[in-house]
């Protein structure tokens, strides 16, 4: 699998620094379903985690590209970002929507590694999909607004310094549109933690430091509203393009990850006194998660080449995670169905793997609701919900 990429001192570096994480840590990691926190202070330490912050702010002022191609080689080495990935693109709406005091204030410490931003709020438990219809609340009073509700999915909380979470500060019914009348919010949770705020972590089928959230009249300094009130949907949805992008490039490091374990399993292994990758059988599904895997290359570096010209390429950056997610996914598959009993066990990491890799069907966005976007924005049918 042989063929140019970006930013190859990138590459090479994050290929590096993954080799000191291998198969058997991200094991102990997952059996005890504990944060990778070496893995994070080893990335925070390279500085890959501020590649995309300003330099002013002391980052390293790197392009999206960038930070897509540091994402799919953690991915590709076996390795997962889902720990701290939120950090490239929640950071981004702070440094689009934030007052110069908010990034003075946070983001040289964010480049810095002394403080982290990885928590990102807006799913609720009965809202789900709808956004809009979330149910949690800011009310302000004098210079501090006050938050009562729940979010549910809130990954990384308990390992996050800062959360970015959306909040309706005026009633649904009192608004124009469903989609004015949220706000996004800079949550110093250092402050909170266990007093007004109580998090509680979630088990899931793959190690990702989800949890639930609960706010009960949280305290939050209206100098850490974000952007503007009331228009905090739009400064979430100017974020979205950047995290489908990204995203998309994990799914990819993924695909490349299951596809060289598979074609090298399919040679080596011999069964019938021949290699089982002589069979067809095993050799299609393969090749074809393989062309999968190309095409999603293909349009998210158009979605990236689109998004560093200054645009806003929508369609991209869903086509991209859709086509992306689904290659993942059926390398994923290739590669348990040709690992044969193996693929089950714990040691060869493929079952880790591929419940990791389930995930990107369903989060950061379902593809149900992909479809949906390309099916009314796109192609100008009717809106389905
Ligand atoms: C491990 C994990 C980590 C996550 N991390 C975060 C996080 O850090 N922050 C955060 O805010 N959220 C996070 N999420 C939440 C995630 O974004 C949501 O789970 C996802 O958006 C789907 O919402 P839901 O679970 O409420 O499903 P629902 O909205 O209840 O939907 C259930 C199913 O119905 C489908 N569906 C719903 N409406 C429609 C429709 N109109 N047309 C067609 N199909 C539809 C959906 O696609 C989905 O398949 C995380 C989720 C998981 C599982």
């Amino acid at each position: 699998m042989t063929y140019e990429l970006d930013h190859p001192e990138v590459r090479e570096g994050v290929a590096r620094l993954c080799l000191d994480f291998p198969g058997t840590y991200w094991q102990k990691c997952d059996r005890e379903q504990a944060y990778p926190s070496e893995f994070v202070a080893a990335l925070t330490q390279a500085g890959y985690l501020a590649a995309l912050v300003p330099e002013e702010f002391g980052g390293l002022s790197l392009p999206i590209s960038a930070g897509a191609a540091i994402l799919e080689e953690i991915h590709r080495a076996g390795c997962n970002a889902g720990a701290c990935h939120a950090q490239m693109y929640t950071m981004g709406t702070v440094l689009r929507h934030g007052s110069e005091d908010q990034k003075q204030r946070y983001l040289p410490q964010i480049a810095e590694g002394s403080l982290r931003l990885q928590a990102f709020g807006v799913t609720e438990p009965t809202s789900g999909t709808d956004t809009t219809a979330l149910k949690c609340t800011a009310r302000r009073e004098g210079d501090t607004y006050f938050v009562n509700g729940q979010k549910i999915w809130t990954s990384r909380a308990e390992y996050s310094d800062l959360l970015l979470l959306l909040a309706r500060t005026t009633p649904r019914d009192q608004v124009a549109k469903k989609t004015d009348g949220l706000s996004v919010f800079l949550v110093d949770m250092r402050e909170v933690r266990g007093k007004s705020l109580i998090i509680r972590p979630i088990r899931t089928m793959m190690n990702h430091a989800t949890t639930e959230l609960f706010f009960d009249d949280m305290p939050v300094p209206a100098a850490n509203l974000v952007g503007e009130e009331g228009k905090g949907f739009r400064h979430i949805l100017s974020g979205m393009n950047a995290e489908r992008i990204l995203v998309s490039a994990e799914c990819i490091g993924d695909a490349k990850w299951f596809i060289e374990r598979a074609s090298r399993y399919a040679s080596d292994r011999a069964v019938f006194g021949r290699p089982i990758g002589q069979n067809q059988g095993i050799q299609f599904p393969i090749a074809r998660a393989y062309s999968q895997m190309r095409a999603a290359e293909l349009m998210l570096r158009e979605a990236i080449r689109l998004y560093e010209a200054g645009g806003n390429p929508g369609q991209e950056a869903n086509l991209a995670k859709l086509l992306a997610a689904d290659a993942s996914w059926a390398a994923a598959e290739a590669c348990v169905q040709t690992h044969g009993g193996f693929g089950f066990a714990e040691e060869y990491d493929v079952e880790r793997k591929f419940r990791e890799s389930r995930l990107y069907q369903v989060a950061p966005i379902s593809t149900n609701l992909i479809l949906s976007y390309l099916a009314e924005h796109v192609l100008d049918m009717p809106r389905s919900y």
